[in-house]
């Protein structure tokens, strides 16, 4: 069964875009919205990771993040917006095992989930997505399409790769703006549109068949033609 993920956030709209993303990548998430509340969720149904943010209303926290250790050693992620050194060194002395400083993009906060999973399993190891005649390797960042290679930007990457790990899934606007940007990035915005142009051009730059299609008025999704 999936891993399951409690998140403590007061602020509504960053808990859901976190819950909205783990829920699309499978974990099984609940939400608390402040500390007590949380202690409770953590206690009656223990979860295998918590997303904790550290200003809190109420109990803050730092506070929660210690009552949650000695409770069990279930891994802590802190959230915060605050990233100097003397609170950095506070909440790893509370008990937490890795910080995310706000704002952050979806996939910063993946990767540091899956890598605290890692942890206690066994050393991670790039892997080589592949679709159709397109590979994608997450270790180097290199794309290749047939045996031609494909240099992809930072962002380019990470669109791709979100692409590549769901294949034939029609992914939203509002999923893909979660994932490759952050919640901060501001409302209305071509920058999908554009990011989806630049692929395409690398993409198909020999007039390989298109790979990532335009689902009108939904989002995009990658299949074959
Ligand atoms: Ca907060």
């Amino acid at each position: 069964m999936a891993e399951k993920i409690l998140i403590v956030e007061d602020e509504h709209r960053i808990a859901q875009f976190i819950e909205r993303g783990l829920l699309f990548e499978g974990y099984r998430v609940d939400v608390a919205h402040d500390g007590k509340n949380g202690l409770v969720i953590a206690r009656d149904n223990p979860p295998d990771l918590v997303i904790l943010d550290w200003m809190l209303p109420g109990m803050d926290g730092l506070e929660v993040c210690k009552r949650l250790r000695s409770a069990s050693n279930v891994p802590i992620l802190m959230l915060t917006a605050k990233d100097e050194v003397q609170d950095r060194v506070s909440g790893l002395d509370a008990g937490a095992d890795d910080y995310l400083v706000k704002p952050f993009s979806f996939d910063e906060l993946l990767a540091r989930i899956r890598a605290l999973f890692r942890r206690s399993t066994v050393t991670s190891k790039p892997e080589i997505l592949r679709f159709g005649d397109m590979t994608l390797d997450t270790g180097t960042h290199r794309a290749t399409r047939g045996s031609r290679a494909i240099d992809l930007t930072a962002k380019e990457y990470e669109l791709l790769e979100l692409f590549m790990r769901h294949p034939r899934q029609v992914l939203t606007r509002e999923t893909i703006f979660d994932r490759v940007w952050n919640y901060d990035f501001g409302g209305e915005s071509n920058i999908i549109e554009v990011y989806v142009r630049y692929l395409r051009q690398k993409t198909e730059a020999e007039n390989e068949p298109r790979l990532l299609h335009t689902v009108r008025g939904v989002g995009y999704v990658l299949r074959e033609e």
